[in-house]
Formats: C-alpha cells, structure tokens, sequence
C-alpha cells in the first residue's frame, strides 16, 4: 500500500470543501506540461463523477501533443479572447477552486488578479519548493515527482479509488510519465510502480500514451530540432553547460507551433560531461528560458538569480524582458559565479 504522505486533516478539510462545492475551478501554470494538464484532468474526471459542476482553466493553451488527452476538449484557454469573460465568471462564482501543479500567483500569468479576487476557497496542490500563500488550504510535496502523482493519492486517501475511471487514470499517467522524462528522472520512489500497477489494471495502455505524448511531432518540428543541434547549440566544456537559443524569425522559419520545442533543453544534457542545459525561445513579449540539469547542479537557483523565475532543482524557467543577446550575456556571466556546482 501507498505511504499516506498527505496528511489526514488535509485529506478531510478538502473533502469537505468538495462535499460544500457546487461550482469547481481547476486552474493550471501559464504553459500548461504534461503534469499540469494530467493533474487538472484527472482532478476534473474524478469531480464529474460527482456530479459538481467543474471547469479546468488553463491560463495559454497546452502544447499540441497533450490535446489527445481525455477531456482536453473540454478546457478553456483564458488568452483566448472568446473565452475569457466566461472564464472569468466561471472564476468569480466559483465556490472552490483547485490550483494545481504551481506554486505562486503570479504563475497564472493573467488570471492571476482574477483567481486572487474570486471569494471561493482555495486549494492547492503542488510539489515545487516554497508554497506561496495565496490559497486556503495548501498540500504541497516537493519530493513526489508530479503533481498528478499526488492527485491519485488525493483521490485514493478521500477513499474514492473506485472512482477513478479509464479517463483518470490516463490523465494521471501521463502527467507521472511527462514530469519524470517517461520515467528516466525522479522517479526512483518505488511507490510510483505501485500507482502505475493500479493505473494499468484500471485499463491505461501505457504504450500508446508514451507515443500519443513522444511520437506525434510533425516534421518541421523534427527539422527545428536538427536545426538547433547542428547550428544553435553551444558548448561551454569549462562550466559542463550548454545553450541553445531560437529567435523569432528562426521559429517562424520552421513553422513553430505551440509545443514545437518541448525537449529541447534536454538533448544537451546526454553529451558527455554537460550537466546544465539551457534554452532560450524569443517569444513575442519575451524571452522564455527553460534550464535542466543532472545531479545536483541547481536550476532553480539560476533561474531565479537571472531569469525572475525558479522550479525544480534539476528543471526549471524563468523570463527574460531583454534582447535575446542580453539574455545570452546573463547567462554566460551567470556561469562562472556557478562553478562550485559542477560535479
Ligand atoms: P519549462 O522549462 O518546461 O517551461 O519549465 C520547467 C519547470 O520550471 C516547470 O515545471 C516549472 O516548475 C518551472 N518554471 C518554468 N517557468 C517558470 C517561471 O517563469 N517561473 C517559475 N517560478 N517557475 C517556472
Ligand atoms: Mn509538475
């Protein structure tokens, strides 16, 4: 059996704050990943099943290769204009709302103000270091590997296993799967092949989410990839870094579409040696930067001295509101002050 990790009173005052609800938000992290989709899905198929009226949020719209998941369809994305005044009164007569795998306000980009004002309780359920205070009941784990993971724990403790339907379980995997690199990082804690067990006897076909999820990009964004690693990717041996970035142009060059370089901040990091890897996307209001590393070199840290942002020791992100060459200086100057990090 699964060690009980949340703890009991938690287990009840949210039961109660869903028995109390009628009306249930679920809202992720601007950029939904895998694991803030799974985890708000699979929330949102188990309180169908009972009965509450309930709408996931999501602040922009999830990469392409999550929208197979079952009951994608269904979300509303707050930048799209046609849905933000329903968004918003969803929010504001909401009597819960869950927010799931983030851990500050201000990662709802602009729903934040929104979600903050509404008068319903709040729950959040995370696992990133540092819970901010923005909500009224807080479940927070930064050493389970997904958020999704702590959804099935959630679900089983309130003593609801039962009600966790093939579309749950495939929700709940793959926010497991994503967030742990299809189970190649964080994700040594046995108790995840228990949950996987229960999952796969509840009917998921884990193969076919691996694919759905790793084996549906198109062509362009294959040639991107190639791109980058042939033409953008630098090498600094001396810091075990390396750096891709891509500006506007480049990805109108090759077609981006939403999700289209999910990833690539990983690939670097199976060169021998390279232990922080760093990406750079020129977006149109900013610079998204995305940092991964192995061992105990801490992203996180980095992200938050130089890109306002954080996450995850061994992933994380942040911003950049300069050029895309002041972005690239920050962080070559970061590294140096780094080096008691690497291995
Ligand atoms: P990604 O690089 O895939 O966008 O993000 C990896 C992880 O870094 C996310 O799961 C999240 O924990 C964290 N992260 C990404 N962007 C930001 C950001 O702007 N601020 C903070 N605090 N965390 C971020
Ligand atoms: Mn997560």
């Amino acid at each position: 059996m699964l060690t009980k990790i949340i703890a009991e009173e938690l287990v009840h005052k949210i039961k109660n704050e869903i028995e109390d609800a009628e009306n249930i938000v679920v809202v992720t992290h601007v950029g939904p990943d895998g694991d803030a989709m799974g985890a708000a899905l699979g929330l949102w198929h188990f309180l169908m099943t009972e009965n509450k009226s309930t709408k996931v949020i999501v602040p922009s719209p999830p990469p392409n290769f999550l929208m197979w998941m079952p009951g994608a369809e269904h979300i509303l994305i707050y930048r799209y204009a046609e849905s933000q005044q329903e968004a918003d009164e969803l929010i504001a007569n909401a009597d819960l709302i869950f927010a799931v795998d983030f851990n500050a306000a201000n990662r709802l980009s602009g729903m934040a103000d929104v979600v903050i004002a509404s008068k319903a309780r709040k729950v959040m359920i995370d696992h990133h270091l540092n819970p901010e205070n923005f909500v009224n009941i807080t479940i927070s784990h930064p050493n389970i590997s997904s958020t999704s993971e702590l959804i099935f724990r959630l679900i089983c403790r309130m003593g609801y296993f039962h009600k966790i339907n093939l579309a749950c379980a495939e929700c709940i995997y793959t926010g497991m799967m994503t967030d742990t690199g299809g189970f190649t990082y964080n994700s040594n804690h046995e108790e995840i092949y228990t949950i996987i067990y229960e999952l796969i006897k509840l009917g998921i076909d884990k193969d076919k989410i691996y694919q759905n999820v790793y084996s549906t990009y198109s062509a362009d964004r294959m040639r991107l990839m190639g791109y980058c690693l042939y033409q953008k990717m630098k090498v600094y041996p001396e810091y075990q870094a390396a750096l891709i970035t891509l500006t506007k142009d480049e990805l109108q060059q090759f077609n981006y579409d939403n999700g289209d370089a999910e990833g690539f901040v990983n690939i670097p990091l199976s060169i021998k040696g390279i232990i922080f890897s760093v990406f750079m996307r020129e977006d149109p209001d900013k610079i998204k930067v995305s940092l991964r590393s192995e061992g105990t070199f801490p992203t996180n840290k980095f992200a938050a001295e130089f890109f306002g942002g954080g996450g995850h020791l061994n992933a994380s992100g942040g911003e950049s509101y300069t050029t895309l060459e002041e972005a690239v200086k920050i962080f070559e100057e970061g590294l140096p002050l780094y080096k008691e990090f690497l291995s």
